[in-house]
């Protein structure tokens, strides 16, 4: 794709951009579907993920769902993004992991290329933030306060709802596995 210097695109042609980089689906993303909800934080505090707690990018170090919605509530329009893949049976781990390896690379390639054009973006991730081995929380101050990325459930959005609102699926059928980012633009 050939753009001329400070040349800002559409949000077309950005979906365009995250297609290269290798996403399976990218679209708009409704902004009127960005609800940012205490419920989806308390999901959190239950640490499936075990994140919880570990990382400068995740609650409660990520601040208040409040400061979340305010943050996010600067911007006017993004983009949506998923990596959809297929598992080998529903117990498929390294399946999983593949793919989620897959959206982070995609992902980091992106948000490099978005904020050529937009230096103020706000990227919101798919899991805990992986820009370190290791996360220096609560030890230490985070390394990189500038490129930290944290995941939509930490900003209190549920995902499976503002993929549908933003003309995505969330569920692809039985053995896929996707997993789901966004990139508030400006
Ligand atoms: S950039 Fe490093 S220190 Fe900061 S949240 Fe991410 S992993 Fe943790």
């Amino acid at each position: 794709m050939i753009r001329e210097e400070g040349q800002i695109p559409e949000v077309n042609k950005l979906v365009t951009l995250a297609k290269e980089a290798g996403f399976t689906y990218a679209a708009p993303l409704a902004m009127d579907a960005l609800e940012f909800r205490s419920e989806v934080r308390d999901m959190c505090s239950a640490d499936s993920c075990k994140s919880y707690g570990r990382s400068w990018s995740c609650p409660p170090a990520v601040g208040s769902i409040e400061c979340a919605a305010e943050r996010a509530g600067a911007y006017s329009s993004g983009i949506i993004v998923q990596t959809m893949g297929t598992l080998d049976g529903s117990f498929d781990m390294k399946g999983t992991a593949a793919i989620m390896q897959q959206h982070k690379k995609s992902f980091d390639t992106l948000v490099r290329q978005i904020r050529h054009f937009y230096p103020d973006c706000l990227p919101m991730g798919a899991g805990t933030c992986r820009l370190c081995r290791a996360c220096t929380y609560p030890d230490r101050p985070c390394r990189h306060p500038d490129r930290m990325v944290s995941s939509m459930e930490a900003y209190g959005l549920l995902v499976s709802d503002v993929a549908i609102r933003s003309g995505l699926k969330y569920n692809y059928g039985e053995n896929t596995m996707c997993f789901t980012s966004c990139i508030l633009t400006d």
